[in-house]
């Protein structure tokens, strides 16, 4: 058997809520919580530690919240600022390893498999964790917690199994350390598959080593066995870094209030398609399909879908098809609009190099979305966009209430988040050495390596 995994799994303790206090130190020690929804006062999206000792939960209604704990203070969540946070969290994480592998807004895997021969040889694995906490504390004000394992979903349970704070499950130690624990707090595990195992008297990792691994295999196919393995401390995964294409990409806005006004509602729909369009192009993509779907205020809908003849992804040609698609909906409709959701799929990727001095569409328009993105990145407040569209700009122009339509996912999808963290997306592991190089220096700096 070769060198042991060794993955770190890093996590934020209650994100959001810890975002509000990093950006607030007032509020440290107060029971928190984000609210989401219309008026960001609807469900909790996240509490603190000291609110959920109150009894808030995530879900809970916000005034179930106020009423449980009648001193928490209620946040509105500020997407904007989490982001920005989060990226700041992910570039201390940078430093300690070669390999990172963001998952979330607020959690990734870092490979250590071979930390053991250089950088901790002068220091334990935990004092490392602790370090990369402390690092991110100082640097963000977040805290985070983390795990230490043979495989990201045990680097996983170690990390829940922590919170907060840190632990190393040592190479050998995974099955006792398994032993107890329920097989449902396995990452992605499906319900059904949680019956089944029931159902042959499996409840922990435990009754799963137990369990013969012929009966397990039949049952479940390879899944099983790696169960059976992994229940017995035995499986060995090294991190990688998939980078999958995303086959569709919507989304669905509540508007601030019912709109009654559909010339404001489309201009809505079309800045939201805008917004869309300029997200696949950044990740290369174009759509064959969407779909688009009106909600009102009564809450029945209205949906229609197009496919074009070729995949598409220019700005007059997709918002065209949206305002057809837009007008014919609501040709017979007399009801406000409560929310506007919009799908493309059937993603196909685009293959060209964006040039000004192209001989195609694809290669001209990429090339002024491109320098329209780079322009907006450098130039643009939250608030006040460098360069906007005909529809964003009219959105604008409509009513107050509309002007921060965007900041709702939180969540920097993976091609993005890498390509933000490597400068490229083509093969993070080419920087590896130099990573190696860099990382190298960066422990001897803070005297993890004396001599
Ligand atoms: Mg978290």
């Amino acid at each position: 058997m070769g060198r042991a995994n060794r993955i770190l799994h890093v996590d934020g303790d209650s994100f959001f809520a810890s975002c509000e206090i990093a950006l607030n130190p007032g509020l440290e020690g107060r029971p928190i919580w984000v609210g989401g929804g219309r008026r960001g006062d609807g469900i909790v999206i996240a509490a603190n530690r000291t609110a959920k000792q109150f009894g808030v939960i995530t879900g809970m209604a916000c005034f179930e919240a106020q009423r449980r704990c009648p001193m928490g203070v209620l946040c509105r969540p500020k997407y904007d600022e989490y982001r920005r946070l989060s990226a700041e969290m992910f570039q201390v994480l940078e430093f300690y390893a070669p390999t990172l592998v963001p998952v979330s807004i607020d959690e990734g895997f870092l490979d250590f498999t071979t930390m053991d021969s250089h950088v901790w040889r002068n220091t334990t694995p935990d004092a490392y964790m602790r370090q990369i906490g402390k690092h991110i504390r100082d640097a963000t004000g977040l805290p985070v917690s983390g795990g230490l394992g043979s495989s990201a979903k045990l680097a996983k349970l170690a990390t829940d199994a922590a919170k907060p704070g840190f632990m190393e499950v040592p190479a050998g130690t995974e099955k006792e350390f398994l032993k107890d624990r329920p097989v449902r707090e396995l990452s992605g595990i499906a319900k059904n598959r949680q019956r089944s195992l029931a159902s042959l008297g499996a409840f922990t990792f435990g009754d799963v080593a137990r369990l013969p691994a012929m009966l397990l295999k039949q049952k479940f196919g390879i899944w099983g066995q790696q169960l059976w393995l992994f229940a017995n401390g035995r499986w060995q995964e090294p991190l990688l870094l998939e980078v999958k294409d995303r086959t569709t990409i919507s989304s669905s806005t509540t508007l601030p209030c019912d709109e009654p006004d559909y010339e404001a509602a489309l201009t809505f729909t079309l800045s939201e398609a805008t917004r869309l369009i300029g997200q696949l192009r950044r990740e290369q993509l174009q759509a064959r399909e969407l779909s688009l779907t009106i909600r009102f205020n009564d809450f029945t809908e209205a949906g229609g879908s197009h496919r074009f003849q070729h995949p598409q992804f220019r700005n007059s040609i997709i918002n065209t098809t949206v305002e057809g698609l837009f007008r014919d909906l609501m040709s017979c409709a007399f009801r406000p609009v409560r929310q506007i959701r919009l799908a493309f799929w059937n993603l196909t990727r685009l293959d060209t190099t964006p040039t000004l001095w192209g001989t195609t569409d694809a290669e001209r328009l990429g090339a002024l979305d491109e320098a329209t993105h780079a322009m907006n990145q450098k130039f643009s407040r939250p608030d006040k966009p460098a360069l906007m569209t005909g529809a964003q700009l009219a959105l604008r122009k409509l009513d107050d209430a509309h002007k921060n339509p965007k900041a709702k996912c939180p969540f920097v999808p993976q091609r993005e988040m890498v390509k933000k963290l490597w400068g490229t997306d083509a093969d993070p592991l080419v920087h590896k050495s130099d990573w190696e190089k860099r990382l190298m220096k960066v422990s001897r700096q803070s005297g993890f390596m004396t001599k």
